[in-house]
């Protein structure tokens, strides 16, 4: 049996955003610029995928900048809240040791220029508490970046009370969501978002392509220069058939955000039911603040890297965290940061649903993983010291 459970990573495309695009790769060739007739035709294409993505969202449609994914627009929304508090000589900006890298690479590269950043604990389940957002708040502070959901082990922050906070002392507020859209339902106006970064294929849209919402009002600085496109914020003939794709795709998950998290959040609890029943096991974030679709285990003695070789021998393929970070030698820094030690960080193991999966996938998952688990720790030097008595176990 082959079984995808690396949602997290990316996703299959649906169908329905296929349809939506492969037409318009054929013929909404022209450029949204020209003043041609094609061109137009274009731009009202573009336009009104525009229109569909920001009514997902509770946005306007000129709160909308199309990006090349959630990278870019991580780093647009945080580097023009800086520059907007550099005029300001406001050089503080608060976030959290557990967000993605492509947040935490855009801080440490401003810290390189006289920045200074705080970063709140997660706390062991992965949460910031908006007390503590409040606390760290100074007059100093021009931005807070909070994801939305945790791409690794799925916590869930409460982001409409953080935003509130943000909102009461006037700081901005961003929220790398690219987790969130299209899995939970969001409202940027009821949840004081200022500033929120999506992407199209974690949500069954075409990669290469995402967005930056960003509220009326709120002054972006380009990452990339060039041409007038989106307002001038962002330069770059827009790729149509892809913002079509990811339109398609986030309407339709969507229309049926509620079924879809019910049936993840069944299969979820079920392979994290029996997952647990594998002995010094531990189920890492928080238990029900979760994404629908995450399972993130640690296996005392285990290394995680040979655990997803054995799996994916079985047809199964799954994560042993961010898929940036693996291939490196390094624990995850989500894992870190919630506390666990180095040796269990090691043996990690990310399984991220979609609605496209199935009981009797995770059936066979819950068949074929424990016998790995039991192979692995056989071989294992570190697992003999345990069983030994002369190591102590850790969970
Ligand atoms: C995948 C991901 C990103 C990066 O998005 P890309 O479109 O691949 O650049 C950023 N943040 C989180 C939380 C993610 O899961």
């Amino acid at each position: 049996m082959n079984v995808y459970f690396d949602n997290a990573a990316t996703t299959k495309m649906s169908q329905v955003a296929l349809d939506a695009m492969i037409p318009c790769l054929e013929t909404v060739y022209a450029n949204a610029s020209s003043l041609h007739t094609p061109g137009q035709k274009s731009k009202e294409v573009l336009e009104k995928a525009r229109e569909e993505i920001a009514a997902c969202i509770g946005a306007q449609p000129n709160e909308i900048y199309f990006t090349s994914g959630g990278s870019e627009a991580d780093n647009q929304a945080i580097v023009s809240a800086a520059k907007w508090g550099a005029r300001r000589n406001k050089k503080h900006i608060i976030s959290t040791t557990f967000e993605h890298h492509a947040v935490l690479h855009t801080l440490q590269k401003l810290e390189k220029e006289g920045y200074e950043v705080t970063y709140l604990d997660v706390h062991e389940n992965g949460i910031v508490q908006p007390e503590e957002v409040a606390a760290a708040i100074r007059p100093d502070t021009c931005l807070v970046t909070i994801m939305y959901a945790n791409n690794e082990i799925g916590s869930i922050q409460p982001i409409a009370e953080i935003g509130a906070v943000c909102k009461e002392k006037g700081v901005y507020f961003h929220t790398d969501a690219v987790q969130a859209v299209g899995h939970l339902s969001i409202n940027v106006k009821e949840q004081n978002i200022d500033m929120m970064s999506a992407s199209a294929h974690k949500f069954h849209g075409p990669k290469g392509v995402g967005f930056l919402y960003a509220r009326k009002g709120i002054l972006l600085s380009n990452i990339i220069e060039g041409g007038a496109q989106e307002r001038g914020k962002r330069a770059g003939t827009e790729n149509i058939p892809a913002i079509v794709g990811m339109a398609a795709a986030l309407k339709n998950v969507l229309a049926h955000q509620e079924e879809n998290a019910a049936k993840m959040t069944a299969l979820r609890d079920r392979l994290i039911d029996g997952l647990l029943t594998i002995p010094h096991s531990k189920l890492n974030g928080d238990r029900t603040k979760r994404l629908p679709g995450n399972v993130n285990f640690c296996f005392e003695g285990i290394e995680g890297e040979s655990l997803l070789l054995m799996l994916d021998m079985k047809g199964i393929a799954a994560s042993s965290g961010s898929a940036c970070t693996s291939g490196s030698l390094d624990p995850s820094h989500v894992l870190l940061a919630i506390g666990l030690p180095h040796e269990v960080a090691h043996g990690s193991l990310r399984l991220s649903l979609s609605e496209y999966n199935t009981q009797e996938e995770v059936d066979y998952v819950l068949e074929e993983l424990p016998k790995i688990v039991t192979y692995l720790r056989n071989m294992s030097p570190v697992w003999d010291e345990l069983e030994k008595g002369e190591k102590k176990h850790v969970i």
